[in-house]
C-alpha cells in the first residue's frame, strides 16, 4: 500500500499569525489500495477554483484560500498518472465545504461518511451550518455509503472496521464535535497506524506534550463547533494516542505536520 500526502488548498486566513501560522494546508491522502484509489478528503474542488461552484464571500474574504488549480485533488490524481475514474473510494472525515469540495470531481466514486455527517449536512437545520455545508458539492448524487459506529473497538475508540468494498486496513473513527458526525480515518501502513484526524484539532500542540496552542486558535474552533464538550473529550484521548511510538496522528490543516511527512507547503 502507498499513501500520497496531498494538500489540496492553502488557506492563508485573516489574522493568521494569532493561529500560530500564516497559512493552513488541506492535508489529503491518496492511498493506493487493492480496490483501487482511496482519497481521504478531497480538498477544495475544481469548481470552487476556477469559480463555476463558487465559495461563500465570506469564506473567501475571510479564510482566504489561494484557489489554485494545481492544488485540487483532481490535478494531483492526474499528475500522479492516474485518471479520475481510478478514485473508487472516497473516505470523508467530515463535509465541510473543505473537506468535500472536491466530490464533484470524482462522481464515480463511492462516498464514505458517518450517517449524522451527512444527516446534519444535508438536512441543515442550524443556521451556522449553512456557510459550512453546501448542498452543490452533492449535487451529483454521489454514491453514499453511510455508517454507524460498530464492531471491536480501535485503540479504545468506537470504530467503523468494514468499509463497503474496501479492506481492513482502512477504518473510521467517530471523533464527533467538530461536526455532527465527524471522523478520523485510521490507516494500517507496513510503519504502523497513520490516523487522520481531520479537524478534530488544528494545531500539533494540542496533542502533544510540551507545546502551547495559540489561544485564538482555541476560540475558533469551539466558536464552530455544535459539541464542544465533545470535542475537547476527543483532543483528550488524541493526546494519549499520540503518545504511542506506532501511531502516527495528523490533522487536516497543520502545516508543520505537513512537511513532517515529507509534503511542501507552497
Ligand atoms: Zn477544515
Amino acid at each position: 500500500m502507498r499513501i500520497h500526502h496531498l494538500n489540496c488548498a492553502t488557506m492563508c486566513p485573516v489574522g493568521g499569525k494569532f493561529f500560530g501560522c500564516e497559512c493552513m494546508v488541506c492535508h489529503c491522502l491518496l492511498i493506493e489500495t487493492d480496490a483501487g484509489l482511496v482519497l481521504v478528503d478531497t480538498g477544495l474542488g475544481e469548481g470552487s477554483v476556477n469559480g463555476e461552484r463558487p465559495l461563500p464571500l465570506g469564506f473567501r474574504k475571510i479564510v482566504r484560500p489561494k484557489l489554485d488549480p494545481a492544488q485540487t485533488a483532481l490535478a494531483q490524481v492526474r499528475d500522479l498518472g492516474y485518471s479520475p475514474d481510478d478514485v473508487r473510494h472516497i473516505v470523508l472525515t467530515h463535509l465541510d465545504l473543505d473537506h468535500g469540495g472536491g466530490l464533484p470531481d470524482f462522481p464515480k466514486a463511492a462516498v464514505h461518511v458517518h450517517a449524522r455527517e451527512k444527516d446534519a449536512a444535508l438536512g441543515v437545520t442550524r443556521a451556522a451550518d449553512k456557510t459550512r455545508y453546501l448542498a452543490q458539492h452533492w449535487a451529483h448524487q454521489p454514491s453514499w455509503r453511510t455508517y454507524e459506529a460498530s464492531g471491536e473497538r480501535w485503540q479504545g475508540f468506537d470504530a467503523v472496521r468494514q468499509l463497503d468494498g474496501l479492506g481492513p486496513e482502512i477504518l473510521l473513527i467517530p471523533l464527533h464535535g467538530h461536526s455532527e458526525g465527524h471522523c478520523g480515518v485510521a490507516v494500517q501502513t507496513d510503519q504502523g497506524w497513520l490516523l487522520h484526524a481531520g479537524d478534530a484539532y488544528f494545531h500539533r500542540a494540542e496533542i502533544r506534550p510540551g507545546q502551547r496552542a495559540p489561544a485564538a486558535l482555541k476560540a475558533f474552533q469551539r466558536l464552530l463547533c455544535p459539541d464542544n464538550r465533545a470535542r475537547l473529550h476527543n483532543q483528550q484521548r488524541l493526546r494519549q494516542l499520540a503518545s504511542e511510538p506506532t501511531i502516527e496522528v495528523i490533522c487536516s490543516h497543520d502545516p508543520a505536520e505537513f512537511e513532517a511527512v515529507g509534503g511542501m507547503v507552497e
